[in-house]
């Protein structure tokens, strides 16, 4: 069956090969015909199959001799330069030069083909009716049996609206990078592993204020801890946010600036045009993340400056409330002292010698003194309910340090804030917060007064340790006494050298806060040259909503 096969196409063949050699096309290159004449070849050789793919592929072929004498064209050939085989048989090539190819080109063209090697290029042609178009070329030299140039062979395509595209893609390009550049708001474009791959002037900038560490770095991280966005995998649908705001703590401690960010996807542009991403469609190839980020920090610093205010103002009717407290508080605890003598003098057994008026006069004093213990409770202001909301707690010191800042400036402390760059929020009572740090900078200040030292600095800072965030308040007073660092907690302890002002409940009461909010706060013991406190407070769960 096989060999039968075999007999019939090598019987075809032959016949094919004979009908060629018998009368070849016109210009067909005697190298051809001879290389059919080899012994052997006319058996595998399908002259007619090899000669109608020439005289139909898709792409302009000519054959000229070594001096470019045109010898064959194909129908592409006629087709895309509207010249006849009969017109350009016997012409040189460069009937199809419109003249406005540079010379060095056909200088590289020819010393190329010349020493035997392939050529590849562009030229400017024109057709037989003048109208010019964009070649691209690949001439191919063809050696004889003697090792020399025998032909050269011709392919080329009309690529101009290929040309027309790149130039369009290009001005494109410039125009965006153009535009993006002189843009005011920050733009950059980041790849999974964020990497930055593209950014503006703008960004650039940033970067420089940012003493070098990346912009697009800081947003994104301050969009995961601050917003409890999910950045984490590959950039997707789900990545995409519009106008979030972001607080950066940029290196240097120069204050926080604001950013309104939105975040883009763009198809990768290399991803999609290698071979393998030819069929992916734009939704399944990967994507970059296009971020723009427009700096908001002036109206923000004037929404602040307003809000400042209100804190002022309410912080002072806080403290007034606290004062009251701390004033009934020690006058309730202070009365209960007589009222106890009192009560152990009745509980003493009736004899003769107190039987009667005076023990009367002893229950008479007990029930009014109670009675005014009662009403002064009465009297106590109560602490207000204040909602749970996510608190950033560089903010908070940063308005406490703010509100306190004509009494350092007063005193001549140095302060020194050094806040974390990026923060997780807190799920805390904002006021109460604020009020138990002012507590804490007023405690800092007054010891760096009644220290007396020429140099007086207080340090503030932030850090995150795990699951906490660690608030460390230093000041490089005379610090506290290792005996004293536990007393200093319990209610109605002065350690003050000038008690006025202390109701010695302030620590008690700044514990109380810590401890609702779930954190702790220690006296540092190997501390030396002033008094170091860390307080601690656990950070909120990055997603949904805090009580
Ligand atoms: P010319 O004065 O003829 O040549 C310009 C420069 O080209 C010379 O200064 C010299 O450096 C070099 N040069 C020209 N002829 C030779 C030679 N025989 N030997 C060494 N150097 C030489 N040109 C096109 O414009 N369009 C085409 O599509 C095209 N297709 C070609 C296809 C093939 C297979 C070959 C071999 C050549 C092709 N050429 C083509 C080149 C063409 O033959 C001319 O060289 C070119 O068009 C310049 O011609 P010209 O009359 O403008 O200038």
């Amino acid at each position: 069956m096989n060999s039968l096969k075999m007999n019939v196409r090598s019987t075809s063949l032959q016949d094919a090969i004979s009908t060629f050699l018998s009368s070849p096309p016109e210009g067909t290159p005697l190298e051809v015909i001879e290389a059919f004449e080899a012994p052997g070849v006319k058996e595998f050789l399908p002259p007619k199959l090899f000669l109608e793919t020439v005289e139909q592929a898709p792409v302009a072929i000519s054959i000229t001799s070594p001096s470019a004498e045109i010898l064959y064209v194909n129908k592409a050939f006629e087709a895309l330069t509207g010249y006849s085989r009969d017109d350009v048989v016997g012409r040189n090539e460069s009937v199809l030069s419109s003249k406005s190819t540079p010379a060095k080109v056909y200088q590289d063209l020819w010393s190329t083909i010349q020493s035997k090697r392939v050529w590849n290029g562009k030229l400017v042609n024109h057709r037989k009716d003048k109208q010019e178009y964009l070649a691209d070329l690949m001439i191919s030299p063809v050696l004889g049996k003697d090792g020399e140039i025998a032909y050269f062979l011709g392919m080329h395509r009309d690529i101009t609206a290929l040309h027309q595209l790149e130039r369009q893609l290009s001005f494109q390009k410039r125009l965006i990078e153009g535009a993006l550049d002189s843009a005011p708001m920050v733009v950059s474009m980041v790849d999974s592993g964020r990497k930055v791959l593209l950014d503006n002037q703008a960004y650039k900038a940033l970067q420089g204020d940012f003493r070098g560490v990346e912009p697009a770095d800081m947003i994104l991280d301050a969009l995961e801890t601050q917003i409890g966005l999910d950045l984490d995998s590959a950039w997707s649908a789900e990545s995409e946010f519009t106008n979030v705001e972001v607080r950066l703590e940029p290196p240097g401690g120069k204050g926080p600036r604001w950013f309104i960010c939105s975040g883009v996807l763009v198809e990768d542009p290399e991803a999609a045009a290698t071979a393998g991403g030819y069929f992916t469609t734009p939704e399944s190839s990967p994507h970059h993340l296009m971020l723009i980020a427009n700096e908001v920090t002036s109206s923000r610093q004037r929404i602040n400056e307003a809000r400042m205010n209100l804190i002022r103002a309410n912080m002072t009717e806080q403290q007034l409330v606290q004062t009251m407290r701390e004033a009934i508080s020690g006058s309730i605890y202070k009365l209960q002292e007589p009222l106890n003598v009192i009560r152990a003098a009745l509980n003493i057994p009736e004899s003769s010698e107190n039987k009667g008026t005076l023990r009367n006069v002893l229950w008479e004093a007990l029930s009014i003194g109670s009675e005014a213990i009662e009403n002064l409770q009465d009297a106590l202001p109560s602490p207000k309910i204040e909602q749970v909301t996510r608190v950033n707690i560089n903010e908070i010191l940063h308005q406490v340090i703010n509100l306190s800042t004509d009494t350092l400036l007063a005193s001549g402390i140095v302060i020194d804030w050094r806040p974390a760059p990026i923060l997780p929020t807190v799920a805390g009572r904002e006021n109460a917060l604020r009020a138990l740090f002012k507590y804490l900078i007023d405690n800092a200040i007054a010891a760096l007064n009644e220290s007396n030292m020429d140099f007086r600095e207080l340090r503030i800072g932030t850090q995150v340790d795990g699951d906490e965030l660690v608030i460390e308040i230093i000041d490089s007073g005379s610090g506290i006494p290792e005996k004293m660092r536990l007393k200093i907690f319990e209610p109605f302890f002065f350690g003050w050298e000038n008690p006025k002002g202390h109701a010695g409940m302030g620590l008690t009461m700044a514990q109380e806060v810590i401890i609702s909010h779930g954190g702790g706060i220690e006296v540092d013991s190997d501390f030396l040259g002033g008094c170091r406190i860390f307080v601690r407070l656990p950070t909120a769960p990055s997603d949904g909503e805090v009580t």
